[in-house]
């Protein structure tokens, strides 16, 4: 039996006429009757070299059927040839903006407009003073960051300096150096939470990218330049206040150059080489709203000179490089130190040198454009304790703020406090398994204690933590405190 068209077509799906690919991968076709079907971005090059070669859209679609060079037609000399009796084509007008006005999209590859950057400069105004000094970025940083004195000091300085130098830049011939810094140490001992606090007392765009992702450009993965539109977005696309951002670069250890790779590093090597200009400084198109390149979407470039860019790693293994480098000075005898004096050492992450990173897979380009490095300590019991009651948004601080909505008092003891710690420890994820240990606990209480009226305060204790007792429940107006398990 015959299919009529429309079965047909359900039946088979849309191919692009001029690049074949079908509408599951091309995207939505255009219909150009006849059965015939164009994908948008082929529309587009069609459309785009029409008009490098000088033609419009519509003096194409105007053209007599001889291709004539009569001036494109009006609705007048359309009815005079109609009279005439002379053959119009049967093309029916599109108009493109429409059409992908329709398809909820500007028109592609717009290049949004930067200022010029004589306007800019003329726009920025030197106020040292508008920058706060590096104690009081400290004293900020103190009332969220526990702990961890000498990285929050350094990253006080270098950000100071490095806004200082954005506004100094074109004023004189010394130039500042960029000081982009490299951060290392173990897994949640607060690098992100450093950086993010930071961005946010200073009210700058802050991209967090991870380097995991990225890959050599054309390869599968994030290429190193969507970091930069990352930042864009966060600075909700004003290329000027993205253009004083901060970039943190987590995980950049993964990076490091493969050990006896036989193929090409795309993840390793290659994208330390691709980062080494966005470190220094260089103009990088990137899209607009969008994580990729594309046809479709519209472009900007931005100028990565004043971008401070915070690479941070936990490094695995390079405390061993660093313990055999000194242990082999040690050796050698003019230091006069034990040979194995740093075999213990718990801040031994400190003593990194340039060499050390090199020995780990970093290569000295790229080392070189980070020029401060430092490192943060892991935390301790102490440190976790702190971190649980201390910081302005600290985790018992938040339980304690829900339950003063239901009118109860949530007080923890200091052997509850320490007993989170110590489990915290033992995980080995650094105050990230803390919030996880309380969720834990927390949830019965949560659930149990709005239940009750009466109930006026709860006390978590050491018993309760480690599961061999429960919290201590006091009722309104009644004094003596009842233990229940
Ligand atoms: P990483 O060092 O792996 O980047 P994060 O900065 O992401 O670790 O830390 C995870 C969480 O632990 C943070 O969101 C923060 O709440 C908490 N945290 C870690 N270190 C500290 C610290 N020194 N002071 C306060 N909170 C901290």
């Amino acid at each position: 039996m015959a299919k009529n068209q429309d079965e047909i077509k359900e039946e088979y799906p849309k191919i692009c006429f001029l690049c074949k690919r079908p509408e599951s991968k091309a995207g939505k076709m255009v219909e150009m009757g006849g059965n015939i079907c164009i994908c948008r971005e082929c529309m587009q090059h069609a459309v785009d070299s029409m008009q490098a070669s000088g033609l419009s859209y519509n003096g194409i679609m105007n053209l007599g059927d001889e291709g004539s060079t009569e001036p494109p037609e009006t609705t007048e000399n359309t009815e005079e040839k109609e009279k005439k009796g002379s053959k119009i084509p049967s093309i029916s007008m599109i108009n493109l903006s429409d059409l992908f006005g329709g398809m909820g999209m500007g028109l592609p590859r717009q290049q949004v407009k930067k200022k010029k950057a004589k306007e800019k400069q003329e726009e920025k105004v030197f106020d040292i003073k508008a920058i706060p000094a590096p104690h009081k970025i400290k004293a900020s940083l103190d009332e969220y960051v526990v702990g961890q004195e000498y990285a929050k000091k350094v990253i006080s300085v270098a950000v100071y300096n490095h806004y200082k130098r954005i506004g100094t830049g074109a004023l004189d011939d010394i130039e500042i150096e960029k000081s982009n810094m490299l951060m290392l140490g173990p897994t949640g001992c607060g690098k992100t939470y450093l950086v993010k606090t930071l961005a946010r007392l200073l009210d700058v765009p802050l991209a967090i990218a991870d380097a995991t992702s990225l890959t050599e450009a054309g390869y599968i993965g994030d290429d190193i330049e969507s970091v930069i539109s990352r930042l864009l977005a966060a600075a909700d696309n004003d290329v000027d206040r993205a253009e004083q951002g901060i970039v943190f670069i987590d995980e950049i250890d993964k990076i490091a150059k493969k050990k006896n790779a036989h193929q090409r590093d795309v993840s390793g090597e290659a994208v330390q080489q691709g980062m080494l200009k966005l470190l220094e400084g260089s103009e990088v198109e990137v899209p607009v709203g969008a994580a990729s390149k594309n046809a479709m979407v519209p472009m900007t470039t931005v100028n990565t000179k004043n971008i401070l860019f915070i690479c941070g790693g936990a490094f695995p293994g390079l405390e061993e490089i660093i313990r055999e480098r000194l242990n082999r000075q040690a050796a050698i005898g003019f230091l006069g130190d034990l040979r194995d004096k740093y075999d213990a050492d718990p801040d031994i992450l400190e003593k990194v040198t340039v060499e050390d990173l090199r020995s780990f897979g970093m290569i000295p380009e790229f080392i070189g454009r980070l020029p401060i490095i430092f490192s943060l300590s892991a935390l301790t019991r102490d440190m976790l304790v702190r971190i649980l009651k201390e910081p302005r948004n600290a985790i018992i601080k938040q339980y304690q703020k829900l339950l003063a909505l239901d009118e109860v008092e949530l007080t923890m003891d200091d052997g509850a406090l320490e007993a989170i710690a110590e489990k915290a420890l033992e995980k080995k994820t650094g105050a990230r398994a803390l919030r996880a240990i309380i969720e834990e606990f927390m949830l019965d209480i949560m659930y149990e204690i709005p239940k009750d009226e009466n109930i006026g305060s709860v006390t978590i204790t050491r018993e309760y933590i480690e599961h061999t007792g429960g919290p201590v429940i006091s009722l309104r107006n009644v004094p003596p405190q009842i233990s229940c398990s």
